[in-house]
């Protein structure tokens, strides 16, 4: 039998008050892939994000993840549960050091030995984070504080990472550079969601997409097909 998908949501609908936004979502995201969310400026992107972690409260259907039902459970809850969470606009600590930032990222933890373990292992992953611990993190460049946000997320040992738009506002080389990380975040076997305004980038890391509209899935697909698709081509890809 093959694995449960990590996170499964079915039928979910949301918004803000009674101000509707999501409209009967069915998602997954399967384990060991890379899942890509994409549509357009006001699509209800975010607004996914925030109601699987339980920031926004779900309308109807139901949210399984890691074999749980955790349809309405809060974000502490999700945290506990296995989720890591990237915001948008990265939320650091600015005025915490660097090693703050990532000791935050393991409130939810008390073994001391693994969250150590961890600490080496994210560490090795941005080395260029390596030197600059007693550094407060509003110090940083943007691309450094997207590093800082994922490495706190990663301090958490999530079984799934929600990313919420990590190239906005980034130079070529550094969305590359978060591009790659991605990937090995992925082959280091945490699952993603990650949720793109650059449909191009979100495509190419993928292994399956997304398509939101007015809150809605119009479209699903692995992620090269979804590339090679002349209605996406045209509508977020510039083509
Ligand atoms: P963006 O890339 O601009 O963040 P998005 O696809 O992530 O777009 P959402 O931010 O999820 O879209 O917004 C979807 C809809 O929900 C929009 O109509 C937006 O105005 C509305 N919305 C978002 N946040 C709130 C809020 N806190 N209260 C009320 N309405 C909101």
């Amino acid at each position: 039998q093959p694995d449960a998908p990590t996170l499964d949501l079915s039928g979910v609908s949301s918004g803000y008050g009674s101000f509707p936004v999501l409209h009967n979502i069915d998602l997954k995201v399967e384990k060991g892939t890379i899942v890509a969310l994409i549509g357009a400026n006001g699509a209800g992107k975010s607004t996914l994000i925030k109601t699987v972690s339980g920031l926004v409260r779900t309308k109807g259907g139901k949210i399984v993840f890691n074999g749980q039902d955790c349809t309405s459970h809060s974000p502490d809850k999700m945290i506990r549960a296995g989720l890591g969470l990237v915001p948008e606009g990265r939320r650091l600590f600015g005025d915490m050091t660097l090693r703050e930032n990532l000791e935050m990222g393991a409130y939810a933890r008390s073994d001391k030995h693994a969250i150590a373990k961890d600490f080496e292992r994210v560490l090795a992953l941005f080395p260029e984070l390596r030197d600059r611990l007693s550094t407060v993190a509003s110090s940083f460049s943007g691309g450094q504080q997207q590093m800082v946000a994922i490495a706190r997320a990663l301090m958490g040992a999530p079984k799934l990472l929600l990313l919420d738009e990590p190239t906005i506002g980034l130079a070529p080389v550094v969305v590359e550079r978060v591009a790659n990380l991605i990937r090995e975040i992925s082959e280091m076997g945490v699952d993603i969601l990650l949720i793109e305004q650059n449909a191009e980038v979100a495509l190419t890391i993928a292994d399956y997409g997304y398509v939101l509209e007015n809150g809605k899935v119009v479209m699903e697909n692995k992620a090269d097909v979804l590339l090679d698709d002349p209605q996406v081509q045209t509508a977020y890809l510039g083509i």
